[in-house]
């Protein structure tokens, strides 16, 4: 198992630690994308099995679920169950509907008030966030069911927008034609929410377990050509237009929490020098949500980009982040900075989109491409030849011996046609 949420983390590496309360992330505050709210509402007691089953791995005593309430279906579904099983520790708790509620910093100090510190993880103020389908997955492994298959929302420019439920490997051509084909000739596909998700590079991409949704829109739209333009082109821009308004610091989500990150002076720092400058470490604060990019600046410009690049400096360099110390004050203006979901819609030009689309079932393609690395850690080592029949659930790749990693198994019942390049080509 890896997390559904889009790093990748193996599940088990987080199991494994000792805290007070599980955090069930269901901010889903992506804008568009609607499996999460889906599996609360129809799955609801599969995710409160997995989550008890974390709860019981980490000795917390305190499971809280936590949504936004304009997924009114899914809220009933959550409060209902919370009440079937009173005395066992379970919470539901309503978010606002702001981005970016579903950042585990922001999720924490929404629900427990509490500022996880700089560069740190939950964990070290006693708290384990765990995505809703993690959990659902999790439930299903304690029945000996590996995870084959992946929840998405098939949203934008394409005839049949849902939520489907697809085998790992599925091609994304595939899932369109099930949603009906694109509406327009000439289109690029998102893999994961507008914000934080990139674009394919084309449709024979096959989807991963982190694979959350699937947005088709057009070539020239706001949110493809942000995400299309050149890295280097996009820096270059960036430092020459920026004129130091501060606004990408005064509505940064990790700036209001009270860390020392401040977009608006990385912009500054000369590309020559962002190896050993202490300034540069702050862009490892950064935790890439884009309501700099897409939201504040006024100059349309990119510091999230910025702030990746500098990261990517300072971690091939092996910078690390040297804790400052400092008490991490909240901002007094957090809460009326926080970006309404509504807002980014507009700004983001995707109001013609959004929606609860119906949940369409289970889709099964005729051959899935599985990544034997779809998880942070070494991919997994391949335990099949061309021409062995593999049932839905048989292990395709092994843990390397030694290694952080996942397994990865079969997603369909069928024969192994080809393995090459990282991919098992499974045909049903
Ligand atoms: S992407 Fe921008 S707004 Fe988001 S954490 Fe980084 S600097 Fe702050
Ligand atoms: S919001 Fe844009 S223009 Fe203003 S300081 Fe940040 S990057 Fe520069």
């Amino acid at each position: 198992m890896v997390g559904a949420g889009g790093a990748g983390l193996p599940t088990h590496v987080k199991a494994a630690a000792t805290v007070d309360t599980v955090l069930v992330n269901g901010a889903s505050c992506e804008p568009l994308l609607m499996s999460d709210p889906y599996l609360m509402e129809a799955e609801i007691e599969t995710v409160i099995r997995g989550l008890k089953a974390v709860m019981e791995c980490t000795g917390a005593s305190r499971g809280i679920i936590c949504l936004k309430g304009k997924h009114d279906k899914a809220m009933q579904s959550v409060r209902a169950a919370v009440a079937r099983h009173a005395g066992s520790g379970l919470e539901a708790f309503e978010l606002g509907d702001f981005y970016p509620a579903g950042d585990e910093h922001v999720l924490v100090h929404e629900v427990l008030g509490k500022t996880v510190p700089e560069r740190g993880i939950p964990l070290q103020i006693g708290a384990v966030v765990s995505n809703v389908e993690s959990l659902y997955n999790i439930a299903l492994a304690m029945d000996g069911k590996p995870v084959t298959h992946r929840y998405l929302t098939v949203a934008g420019e394409v005839r049949r927008p849902m939520v489907v439920k697809v085998p790992v490997g599925t091609l994304v051509s595939d899932v369109l034609a099930f949603a009906g084909g694109p509406t327009i000739d000439d289109y690029r596909v998102v893999d994961g929410g507008p914000m934080m998700g990139r674009v394919l590079p084309d449709v024979h991409q096959p989807v991963t377990k982190t694979t959350s949704g699937l947005l088709v829109l057009p070539p020239d739209h706001t949110v493809v050509a942000g995400k299309t333009m050149p890295a280097e082109r996009l820096r270059r821009i960036t430092n020459s237009v920026c004129c130091q308004c501060t606004r990408c610091t005064d509505l940064c989500p990790r700036n209001l929490l009270g860390h020392s990150l401040h977009p608006h002076k990385l912009m500054r720092i000369p590309e020559s020098l962002v190896a050993t400058s202490p300034a540069a470490r702050e862009a490892l604060l950064c935790s890439e949500c884009g309501i700099c990019e897409k939201f504040a600046c006024p100059m349309m410009v990119s510091p999230r980009e910025v702030n990746a690049q500098i990261k990517q400096v300072l971690m091939r360099e092996g910078v690390k982040w040297e804790p400052t110390g400092k008490e991490l004050v909240t901002s007094p203006y957090r809460s009326s900075r926080k970006i309404p979901t509504s807002r980014l819609i507009q700004r983001l030009n995707l109001d013609r989109y959004y929606g609860h689309p119906e949940y369409a079932g289970e889709f099964t393609p005729g051959v899935v491409h599985v990544c034997l690395g779809q998880h942070i850690g070494a991919p997994a080592q391949c335990v099949v030849a061309v021409g062995d029949t593999v049932r839905q659930g048989s292990l395709l790749g092994d843990i390397p011996e030694k290694a952080m990693g996942a397994r990865v198994h079969a997603s369909i019942d069928g024969t192994v046609e080809s393995i090459a390049n990282g991919v098992v080509i499974i045909r049903a």
